[in-house]
């Protein structure tokens, strides 16, 4: 048994590798300012509540507790808001994340495992992604995960730490229990939104783009259920009991969904017939992005158990369709609008 600090414990990947550690009979210590994640996700382990952005926050946490190792999954995610707020996606992701590993040496904590991911490629220049794909990433998101590996990569050559670096694909769906599972507000990715569009909810969700170069003109991603992510995560963590130095791994199915075949589907798991229409490119997204999971397989044993689309979006329909999800929901609209009467109040007095 081990001990781990989880990092965004409270959103949608950290919550579901917070239940994991603890099924594999490890302790958890969730650090997490629930900006984006949810109180109802902290089920399994300790919670502390503070941002990794506070290096104070984070030497009162690592001398509270011995930690084998930490997950980092607090960051910002999203292509489109990154390129409109490039310095914040740099700051909390590429400076916190210093902040972080700064007051892991101090406390002489050396297993990382981390939160990378495929946008760190760009315009792919192979039908499958290997690790050693050049890097090219078309956004501030993309760059600022690519920074850090570098980082990372320094940081393992100079003192000693060893670290995983998972590059994700497209995380989808949500613990078969349903009690956890993604909350966006917004909801800016495209499972959850169609399954929300299908579960009843007014959402807005079109088709970003008919004219790449793929098949049927729309993106291609390779989308990976959370849980098996959750298990590499576990598997790197166990690579790191014995590998030094730092480790890359794309963590994908090696097959491609077009936003089209997502939309069918949708359709079909959910027998709804949502009308979605087509709108312009989102600025920032590649046409094509799908892993090699050959070095995964190979060094971690690890490939995913959830092969099938309709099986992946099963789970998230089912999630969706909660009354947890949607506790978790108005949670957060509640916590808003107080914060925003707070703000205006002040400004008033
Ligand atoms: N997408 C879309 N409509 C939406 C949301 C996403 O067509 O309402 C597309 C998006 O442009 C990309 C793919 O779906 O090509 C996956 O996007 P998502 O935001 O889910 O994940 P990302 O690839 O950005 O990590």
């Amino acid at each position: 048994m081990a001990t781990y600090l989880v990092c965004g414990g409270a959103g949608y990947i950290g919550s579901h590798m917070c239940k994991r550690l603890h099924e594999a009979g490890h302790e958890v210590v969730v650090c997490d300012d629930l900006s984006t994640g949810h109180a109802g996700a902290l089920l399994w382990g300790k919670h502390e509540f503070g941002s990794i952005e506070d290096a104070n926050f984070l030497r009162t946490l690592f001398s509270k507790y011995a930690f084998d190792g930490v997950l980092h999954f607090a960051a910002l995610s999203l292509v489109a808001e990154s390129m409109r707020h490039p310095q914040r996606y740099y700051q909390h992701n590429v400076a916190a994340t210093l902040n972080l590993l700064g007051v892991m040496r101090e406390f002489e904590v050396k297993k990382f495992v981390f939160s990378s991911t495929a946008a760190v490629f760009g315009e792919p220049q192979s039908r499958l992604i290997a690790e050693d794909h050049p890097t090219a990433p078309m956004n501030p998101y993309g760059l600022s995960k690519l920074m850090v590996e570098q980082i990372l990569r320094d940081s393992c050559r100079a003192y000693g730490i060893r670290a995983v670096s998972l590059r994700y694909f497209n995380a989808a769906g949500a613990d078969p229990s349903g009690l956890i599972g993604e909350a966006h507000d917004p909801e800016t990715h495209l499972i959850p939104k169609l399954v929300r569009k299908a579960a009843g909810e007014d959402i807005v969700v079109a088709i970003n783009g008919t004219d790449y170069a793929t098949e049927d003109g729309t993106c291609v991603r390779d989308y990976v259920h959370v849980n098996d992510l959750a298990d590499a995560h576990l598997r790197a963590l166990e690579h790191l009991d014995y590998a030094v130095g730092m480790h890359t791994f794309n963590l994908g199915s090696g097959r491609g969904y077009s936003v089209r075949e997502v939309v069918d589907a949708v359709r079909e798991v959910s027998g709804e017939p949502i009308d979605i229409p087509t709108t312009s490119r989102r600025p920032g997204d590649p046409s094509h992005l799908v892993a090699s999971g050959k070095h995964a397989k190979a060094v971690l044993g690890w490939a995913p158990r959830y092969t099938a689309m309709g099986a992946i979006i099963e789970t998230a329909l089912n999630w969706h369709s909660s009354a947890t999800f949607r506790a978790w929901m108005a949670e957060k609209e509640a916590v808003a609008t107080a914060g925003a009467r707070a703000d205006q109040h002040s400004a008033q007095g």
